[in-house]
C-alpha cells in the first residue's frame, strides 16, 4: 500500500475510530480522500497528523477529527443537498461529496475558492460548485439544504442560514462571543421557526467574516483580557 494511503487508514482507525466517530459512510469518506492533495506542498508529510494545518491566505485545513465530527453530526444518508460555507482548501467539500449528491461550497477569499476549485476538478469531484462570496449570506439560488456546514466561527447562527435549511435539516456551526473560541453546535430545524440545538465540543475556528458574522474591520479583534 502506498505510505500515504497507509497514514490515511491509520488516521481513520486512531484518530476518527478510537474516538467514537461511527458513522459508517464519514469513516468511508475519510479513507477515500487524499488530505495531502488539500495542503501546501512542504507540508505533504504532515498530511495526517492530528492537528489543523495552515494552507494559503492566513486560513487552516481543519483538524481530520473535527472534519469527521461536524460531518457525522449532520446524520447525511447519501444524496442530499448540501451547503458548506469556508471551502478553504477543498478538503471538507471533497468527503462531504464522498456522501452526499451535490455540495455547494462558499469561500470569501477568491485565492483560495480558486484553488480549491481547480483541486476539487482535478481529484474528478463534478458534483461540487465552488462559489466566492460571502457565506454568511448562504447561496439562496441553490437553496433549501438539507445539511448546512459553517467551518468558521461566527457570533451566532446567521439567518439566512438558517433560512435556507430543509425542514427536518440539521446546520453544524462553531458559534462563539470570542472571533477565536467557539461552542459547536448543530442545529436541527423542525419546523419553520422552530429549532433545536445541541453543543457537541468546544473548538477554535478562524472567523467568520461577513454581513451576517465578525465585521472585516474588526477581524479578529484581540481577546480582552481582565
Ligand atoms: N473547510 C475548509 C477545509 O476543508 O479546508 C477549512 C475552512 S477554514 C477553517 C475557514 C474558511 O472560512 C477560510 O478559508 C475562510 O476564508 C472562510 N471564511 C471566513 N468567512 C467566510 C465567509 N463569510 N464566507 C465564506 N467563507 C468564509
Amino acid at each position: 500500500m502506498h505510505e500515504l494511503a497507509a497514514l490515511r487508514a491509520w488516521m481513520v482507525r486512531e484518530q476518527l475510530a478510537a474516538r467514537g466517530i461511527e458513522a459508517p459512510l464519514v469513516l468511508a469518506a475519510m479513507r477515500k480522500v487524499p488530505r495531502e492533495a488539500f495542503i501546501p506542498a512542504r507540508l505533504r508529510a504532515r498530511a495526517y497528523e492530528d492537528a489543523p494545518l495552515p494552507i494559503a491566505a492566513g486560513q487552516t485545513i481543519s483538524q481530520p477529527y473535527i472534519v469527521a465530527l461536524m460531518i457525522q453530526a449532520l446524520a447525511l444518508r447519501g444524496g442530499e443537498s448540501v451547503l458548506e460555507i469556508g471551502t478553504g482548501s477543498g478538503y471538507a467539500a471533497a468527503v462531504l461529496a464522498q456522501i452526499a449528491g451535490q455540495v455547494c461550497t462558499v469561500e470569501r477569499i477568491g485565492a483560495l475558492a480558486d484553488a480549491a476549485a481547480a483541486t476539487l476538478a482535478g481529484l474528478g469531484y463534478g458534483n461540487v460548485q465552488v462559489r466566492h462570496a460571502d457565506g454568511s449570506q448562504g447561496w439562496p439560488g441553490q437553496a433549501p439544504y438539507d445539511a448546512i456546514i459553517v467551518t468558521a466561527g461566527g457570533p451566532e447562527i446567521p439567518p439566512s442560514l438558517k433560512a435556507q435549511l430543509k425542514i427536518g435539516g440539521r446546520l453544524v456551526m462553531p458559534v462563539g462571543a470570542s472571533p477565536h473560541a467557539q461552542a459547536l453546535i448543530c442545529l436541527t430545524r423542525h419546523a419553520g421557526d422552530v429549532f433545536s440545538r445541541e453543543v457537541l465540543a468546544d473548538v477554535r475556528f478562524v472567523p467568520l467574516i461577513g454581513a451576517e458574522a465578525w465585521p472585516e474591520a474588526d477581524s479578529p479583534p484581540q481577546p480582552r483580557r481582565g
